[in-house]
């Protein structure tokens, strides 16, 4: 259910919504940024239940006609701007928002876009989009939902407020698998301290009934890597590939195996590691490696990660990234 007092973790972000309608000072413009999990849209659509539950108080009470239509997704008044090719283009914007936004709202105080992957948006996209964010109408709430703000032009990014989502503590999403989804305790935490505070990535790790068969694969991978050659490299991370997970969950398995390798080059202490277990193995590449090296691994794995999600071909982001593996 979408609803301010159930979501976990981001307290500043709903105070500082909830100060805004208490105090009839809501923006006519939102950048909500953060990485794929946080709870964009949850945030997004809770706060648009909210600005149009008939109640009109600072959380939706979840019974209004207003509010059973937004949670089945037939709100006339909450709209989510959709885009059928791999970018958001200039005839999106204006012919589901522009020229929408002038007609009055049908049945609510509001009138309330959503935007998803808003950094999809090509350059011309955003400028049509721009002159309705420069002079909307009163009841106009435009919600942008990103992984990654930067991409948007300066003039959007100055008119709106932007709120950044910060991991939550794998306390509360501990407890939020244990008493939401039944998950045991052992598994529960787990994938909390390996969701790196990204709730949406423990839910998939705690369902998935081969998260703890993956990460042992990746570990094997990650144990043996620089004994193997380039192609046995390829042919697992191919084989993980094709399982369950999602492969920037492999990835981001891999990128914390490196951090544990500089945690422990730096501090020389195993109780800091995430993979405490594979302590011996982590010691032996941390005295294998430099500084430098380490970090340009985890760049790689990063920048394999940005550009499997624009859609380059696999194995020439794996081959680039194992290249930088292989070189440091
Ligand atoms: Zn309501």
């Amino acid at each position: 259910m979408y609803d301010f007092d159930s979501i976990v973790g981001h307290e500043q972000i709903i105070e500082h919504l909830q100060n805004a309608i208490k105090l009839g000072k809501v923006s006519h413009a939102y950048i909500i940024n953060g990485e794929k999990g946080m709870g964009k849209k949850t945030i997004a659509y809770s706060f648009a239940k909210t600005l149009q539950c008939e109640e009109h108080a600072t959380s939706a009470c979840n019974s209004c006609k207003s509010c059973l239509q937004l949670e089945s997704g037939n709100h006339p008044d909450v709209i989510m701007v959709t885009h059928e090719k791999a970018s958001i283009g200039v005839d999106d914007i204006r012919v589901q928002l522009n020229s929408d936004i002038a007609i009055k709202p049908y049945s609510s105080p509001y009138k309330i876009y959503i935007v998803d992957d808003a950094d999809k948006m090509t350059e011309q996209a955003q400028n049509a989009l721009l002159k309705t964010i420069e002079e909307p109408p009163a009841y106009a709430v435009i919600l942008l939902l990103t992984t990654n703000s930067s991409k948007l032009l300066p003039t959007i990014l100055s008119r709106c407020v932007t709120l950044n989502l910060k991991p939550v503590s794998s306390d509360a999403i501990k407890e939020h698998l244990m008493e939401q989804y039944s998950i045991p305790d052992y598994m529960a935490e787990m994938s909390a301290t390996f969701s790196q505070g990204i709730l949406g990535r423990a839910i998939r790790y705690a369902s998935s009934e081969e998260f703890t068969q993956s990460k042992e694969e990746v570990l094997h991978l990650l144990k043996y890597i620089d004994d193997m050659e380039l192609y046995e490299i390829m042919e697992s991370i191919k084989n993980l590939a094709s399982h369950k997970l999602e492969i920037n969950d492999y990835l981001d398995l891999m990128i914390l195996w490196y951090r544990d390798i500089l945690m422990f080059k730096v501090t020389k202490n195993p109780n800091l590691l995430l993979f405490k277990e594979e302590y011996k193995y982590i010691s032996e590449q941390a005295s294998k490696k430099d500084y430098e090296g380490i970090e340009n691994i985890i760049n790689a794995m990063n920048k394999a990660k940005v550009r499997l999600n624009a859609n380059v071909n696999f194995e020439t982001v794996m081959e680039l990234m194992l290249l930088t593996l292989k070189e440091n």
